[in-house]
């Protein structure tokens, strides 16, 4: 049983713990959700009191730090943490990069980096394998202290992590400020509350990474839910209780040795050289996206009728015909490319998305303007899902297929369309457009006004069979006809007589068809016969 020490005890009993090793480290592992690979460490420290058991830190460290030994213990934690490097090494017993924690403390020590790095070089540890955590709080009253020793660490080749990030002081102005490599944002600081204010929080934190290229490691990770919105975003790095506690040094090294942890390299290749294509991490949106879908994607925000941009791929951009970078890409208004009545089609797209959780799917034509080109315009084909959501903003991946030569063919038939029908009206020519999924004609000029037909009917054929325009006795011929079209009738044509007076026509449907063969339109037309009067 353990019995929490008074601060007086801890004082007391400070050096003699520091001397005999009371005061050591457990470690929790970080890993990659989309991969379920450990992917480092951090080094927290615990102390075990020989009488009173084990001591927390919460409890102890804030009495180190108002007797400004703090400082000591943390050296003895970057010493613990190169010591089981070397030995992990000297063993072969795969690594991965261990944090270890730096106070406000440390900060006002002048020599404190110069001796995490002393120790470092007596132990032999690649640097790469000792990382340090400084939270936002060590900044408050020492912006440039805190820059200094951030700029040596980057001198010696230290990865810097931004620790409890989001725990509210004034967070997103600090990032700005200082140069670190890592985020670690802490779960508990939302309230692991992705739909509320915390949905807001990490928002926020991801558009500000978004702008700084910053990875994130998700830390307080207790749930799965919470790994996959992390994952979600594009941020798959998760520390906590979902994959493991911190643990005993022991435990800790079975669990390198049986986990197969991801090559640090390539971790810190993500760190050393990021950029905005790496940024769109490979493994999870690979996963997500890729695997359906060969070609540009991209992650956005929607809020009644406001989109923004949080990540777009490499092709995302070529596909859509530009020679931009991503980052350029994002930062333009999202709707800037769009015409009225575009992006009424991909709202409503979106608002489909959303109410069906499938996928959905919306052709638009885009404007881009170039110097070299001019003005050109581009269909695009999206394909969107929602992916997550926090309260009435939706998080949205969509990838698109630049579809513009299709459509010029189509244009091209719908314009010849356009014209014949604009030249069947000065001739004995009634001629409609029948939308085969929505049921819906719409008639040409000559209909609307010798045939009184509005300018569009719905569930079409019963209005033209119940007003009369087609006899009762051709009613189930004609409906007929509108079912063949459904299943891909190319081609109709018959001599049907029309209105109450049985005036003779030739009725013909043509059908337009999509790139997969599917029916979209049927263009009908009804020409007059002078000479034959049908019975
Ligand atoms: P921290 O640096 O933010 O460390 C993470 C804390 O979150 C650890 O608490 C860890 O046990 C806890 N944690 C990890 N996963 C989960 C989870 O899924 N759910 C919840 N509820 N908690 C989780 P711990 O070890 O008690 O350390 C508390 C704090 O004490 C640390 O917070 C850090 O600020 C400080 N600390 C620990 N070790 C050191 C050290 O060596 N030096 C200094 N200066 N501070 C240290
Ligand atoms: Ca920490
Ligand atoms: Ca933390």
């Amino acid at each position: 049983m353990s019995r929490r020490l008074t601060a007086k005890e801890f004082l007391e009993r400070f050096d003699d713990a520091l001397s005999n090793g009371y005061i050591f480290a457990y470690y929790q592992p970080q890993y990659n959700h989309a991969t379920g690979r450990m992917t480092g460490a951090e080094a927290l420290m615990r102390w075990q009191d020989p009488v009173d058991g084990l001591q927390y830190p919460s409890d102890f460290i804030p009495v180190l730090e108002e007797n400004d030994i703090l400082y000591r213990a943390d050296i003895q934690m970057a010493r613990i943490a190169c010591k089981f490097q070397r030995y992990c090494m000297d063993n072969g017993i795969p690594t991965v990069p261990i944090s270890f924690n730096m106070s406000r403390n440390d900060i006002y020590k002048h020599d404190y980096v110069e001796e995490v790095e002393r120790i470092r070089q007596e132990y032999e540890v690649p640097v790469r394998l000792i990382r340090v955590e400084l939270t936002e709080t060590s900044a408050i009253g020492g912006m440039e202290l805190v820059s200094s020793v951030i700029k040596k660490f980057h001198d010696y080749g230290y990865v810097v992590e931004m620790d409890d990030f989001g725990s509210g002081y004034s967070s997103l102005n600090i990032l700005k400020d200082l140069d670190v490599d890592v985020i670690k944002l802490d779960l508990k600081f939302i309230n692991g509350d992705i739909g509320g204010r915390g949905g807001i929080i990490l928002r926020s934190i991801v558009q500000m990474t978004k702008w700084l290229r910053t990875p994130i490691i998700a830390e307080g990770v207790e749930t799965i839910e919470q790994a996959e919105f992390m994952k979600s975003i594009g941020s798959n790095y998760v520390q906590g209780y979902l994959y493991s506690k911190p643990v005993p040094e022991k435990e800790f090294m079975e669990k390198l040795i049986a986990t197969q942890h991801e090559a640090t390299a390539a971790s810190l290749k993500l760190v050393d050289t990021f950029d905005a294509e790496k940024f769109w991490d490979p493994e999870s949106l690979e996963t997500l996206i890729f695997n359906q879908f060969v070609g540009g994607a991209a992650i956005f925000f929607y809020k009644r009728g406001e989109m923004e941009l949080i990540r777009v791929n490499h092709k995302y951009v070529t596909e859509i015909g530009m020679n931009i970078s991503e980052k350029d890409f994002i930062d333009k208004n999202p709707w800037k490319y769009f015409d009225p009545q575009s992006r009424t089609i991909y709202e409503q797209t979106i608002t489909r998305a959303i109410e069906s959780g499938e996928e959905e799917r919306c052709d638009t034509w885009r404007v881009l303007n170039s110097k070299c080109c001019g003005e050109d315009r581009v269909c695009i084909r999206t394909f969107m899902r929602v992916i997550g959501r926090a309260e009435d903003q939706y998080i949205i991946y969509a990838l698109v297929h630049n579809v513009t030569k299709e459509k010029m063919n189509y244009e091209e038939v719908a314009e010849s369309e356009r014209r014949f029908r604009h030249a069947s009206e000065h001739a004995n020519i009634y001629a409609w457009e029948y939308d085969i999924a929505t049921r819906e004609m719409r008639p040409c000029f000559r209909c609307i006004r010798d045939l009184g037909l509005p300018p569009l009917l719905k569930d079409y054929p019963e209005p033209a069979i119940s007003m009369g325009i087609f006899p009762p006795d051709y009613a189930d011929m004609y409906r007929e006809w509108h079912r063949r079209l459904e299943e891909g009738e190319p081609f109709l044509e018959a001599v049907i007589p029309l209105t109450r007076e049985r005036v003779p026509f030739i009725v013909r449907y043509t059908t337009e068809f999509d790139e997969n063969g599917n029916p979209i339109k049927a263009y009908g037309s009804a020409t007059y016969i002078e000479e034959r009067v049908v019975e």
